[in-house]
């Protein structure tokens, strides 16, 4: 049977990444496997070199003084990371989920933190709006895609300090003007490639500017300085991510791929709004091109939903336990046909109850 695999991450990656991924580890080079060979080999350091450019030309910050650095220990020590090499005395976080939560403790240890707004209150489902951003704090954070409740920051604040964001969920999935970061990070498990790499952007010129000692493996500099591989780095995860990198850049890059985007996340929030079985969780205007969120109008209908959804190969549509309902994860590599099978499902649904 056919899956159709929502999942918010690991997640859907594309059947040629994962066919040539499969290949390199019975046969890399010369009857070497990807997982055996030395991370310092000339193929490897290429695998590298090339995986850095392509997450910096897909983003169009080549040659802006920008460097993309692939680390380990996923987006969640990107929140302490980030903290240790930019946060001198105090930091601005704009709040919309658990993952911009998170990022608020981790930053708590090492300065003050001033929340700038937050949608807590409203169990984040909306973006907070009409905030400023003080100029006199060492940086900004947000999170431009909340996985957890499927909401989305449609436009980002002017900032005077270096604005720093977090992309797990929704990076190279639609155009923006990527030069007004000043650091992205973003677990690679979504729109990346396999779990075990991070990916660091970073502009170099907001570095090296805290009195703290900063442990080396969590040094920006350090990392670049050693060209991202002070240590071993996740040599299987980061090849696979360079395969789907040049996937998307072969289909046209960002641009192309949101056009894709937009047309899945029509399809279904239009089923949404038209089925009165469902209700959507995120405000309309906020809702995440990514992380559709949704419930069940009738509780009774739970059962024959979810039978049917397993009968048609549907995966990984569970909502995250603190929103409940259901959650279907569009990423990049979701094809629009398995969202058409999933709005069909729905569709049939209203006409049995
Ligand atoms: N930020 C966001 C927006 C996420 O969705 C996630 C995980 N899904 C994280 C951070 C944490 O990522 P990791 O598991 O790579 O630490």
């Amino acid at each position: 049977m056919k899956r159709h695999n929502f999942s918010a991450g690991p997640c859907i990656l594309p059947k040629e990444v994962m066919l040539k991924a499969s290949e390199a580890v019975l046969d890399f080079d010369n009857g070497l496997s990807i997982l055996e060979i030395s991370h310092r080999s000339k193929s490897f350091v290429d695998i590298m070199e090339k995986s850095r450019s392509l997450a910096l030309e897909l983003l169009g910050l080549e040659g802006k003084g920008y460097k993309a650095l692939f680390l380990q220990g996923g987006a969640s020590t990107q929140f302490l990371m980030v903290a240790l090499n930019l946060l001198e005395k105090r930091a601005a976080y704009l709040n919309t989920g658990t993952w911009s939560d998170k990022a608020i403790q981790e930053a708590r240890i090492y300065g003050e933190v001033l929340e700038v707004a937050s949608s807590k209150d409203a169990n984040f489902n909306t973006i907070p709006k009409g905030y400023t951003v003080p100029s006199d704090y060492d940086y900004f954070h947000c999170t431009s895609n909340n996985t957890i409740f499927g909401t989305q920051m449609k436009s980002f604040p002017k900032c005077n300090i270096p604005m720093v964001c977090d992309m797990s969920s929704d990076i190279f999935s639609r155009k923006l003007d990527y030069s007004q970061f000043d650091l992205i990070y973003a677990g690679a498990q979504k729109n990346i490639g396999p779990a075990g790499a991070t990916l660091v952007v970073v502009r170099e010129d907001i570095l090296g500017k805290v009195s703290r000692k900063i442990p080396s493996i969590m040094d920006y500099k350090m990392q670049i300085s050693k060209d991202s591989m002070f240590n071993t780095p996740p040599v299987f995860s980061i090849y696979t991510s360079m395969l789907n990198m040049e996937w998307l850049k072969d289909l046209g890059g960002i641009s192309a791929i949101e056009k894709e985007n937009n047309k899945k996340a029509q399809l279904i929030y239009s089923e949404i709004d038209l089925n009165p079985l469902f209700n959507g969780y995120a405000k309309n205007e906020d809702r995440s091109k990514m992380n559709a969120t949704f419930t069940l109008t009738n509780q009774k209908l739970k059962e024959t939903f979810e039978t049917m959804l397993d009968e048609e190969g549907i995966n990984g549509l569970n909502g995250h336990r603190s929103v409940g309902g259901y959650r279907a994860s569009m990423y990049n590599a979701m094809p629009l046909e398995s969202v058409g099978v999933l709005v069909d499902i729905m569709s049939d649904l209203e006409r049995k109850a």
